[in-house]
């Protein structure tokens, strides 16, 4: 069994000012891909005006075919970066490459590995070596133990500033995308000292159904969500059946600040 170490017995990241660990709840949100100056503006001040503590844009899209959108790349970054400075928000955007690491870490506060590169180690060593804050996705077909163990590849460069991401795994069932394994948080919880957040929209991909999970994540114990918002959803230019509205967002924001925050 692997367990990561407890450092300092504490669970907290700190990304800028905004802390992520036990007591606190992060709100994520920002559309899939950053497609625009307009569109990353308007949705970063529309997700911070209902309550978001961090603003997620997707600059370089890992997509399962080659000829669909593929992200705007490094202007992508910029202005989610951008967005991030007008809004006061700390952004959130994956790398995909080893490449790609060293330019995205001087513009975006927390690098995230998607869950296609879960287990590329050279990658994990090499946001490790950053020093700056990871959110690391499951694997689609990886179990806990994989995932904490991609985990202690970051760790073991000396970066211990890792958020845990249960975004639903590849079951049998198909009348969602992927199952979300909520079970995975209370597990995460007891073996891990690392903070752990849900992505209900990739897990579900369907927008009606992605309100009632980010509520159940709460309620079991994750350190936040992490959920894909978008001004005019059907114009997305990925996942657009995932994403949320502005009026969504804001009803989602509305529920969970009902529900208390385990520590
Ligand atoms: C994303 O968050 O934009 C994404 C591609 O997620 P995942 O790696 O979980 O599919
Ligand atoms: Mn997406």
């Amino acid at each position: 069994m692997i367990t990561a170490p407890c450092v300092s017995g504490s669970r907290d990241v700190f990304v800028q000012d905004v802390r992520v660990g036990d007591g606190y709840f992060a709100i994520i949100a920002g559309p899939c891909s950053v497609e625009s100056r307009a569109q990353i503006m308007q949705t970063a001040h529309a997700v911070k005006a209902s309550g978001a503590t961090l603003l997620r844009g997707g600059a370089f899209k890992p997509r399962t075919s080659p000829y669909a959108f593929q992200g705007l790349g490094y202007e992508g970054a910029e202005l989610l970066a951008e967005a991030g400075r007008a809004t006061d928000l700390p952004t959130v955007s994956e790398v995909m490459s080893v490449e790609q690491v060293e330019r995205m870490a001087a513009c975006i506060d927390v690098l995230q590995i998607g869950t296609r590169n879960m287990q590329n180690f050279d990658l994990l060593r090499a946001v490790g070596r950053t020093g700056r804050p990871v959110l690391l996705k499951r694997g689609m077909s990886a179990t806990i133990d994989e995932l904490l163990a991609a985990a202690e590849y970051i760790i073991a460069e000396g970066n211990q500033n890792i958020i845990l991401c249960e975004r639903g795994i590849r079951t049998f069932e198909s009348a969602t995308r992927n199952t979300l394994d909520l079970s995975a948080i209370p597990v995460l919880r007891e073996r891990t000292h690392l903070p752990v957040v849900v992505d209900p929209s990739h897990a579900v991909g369907v927008r009606r159904w992605i309100g009632p999970l980010c509520c159940a994540a709460k309620a079991v114990g994750a350190h936040g969500i992490i959920v894909e918002v978008h001004p005019n959803p059907s114009d997305a230019l990925s996942d657009k059946e995932q994403a949320l509205t502005f009026e969504d967002f804001a009803q989602i924001t509305a529920d969970l600040s009902r529900i208390p925050v385990m520590s």
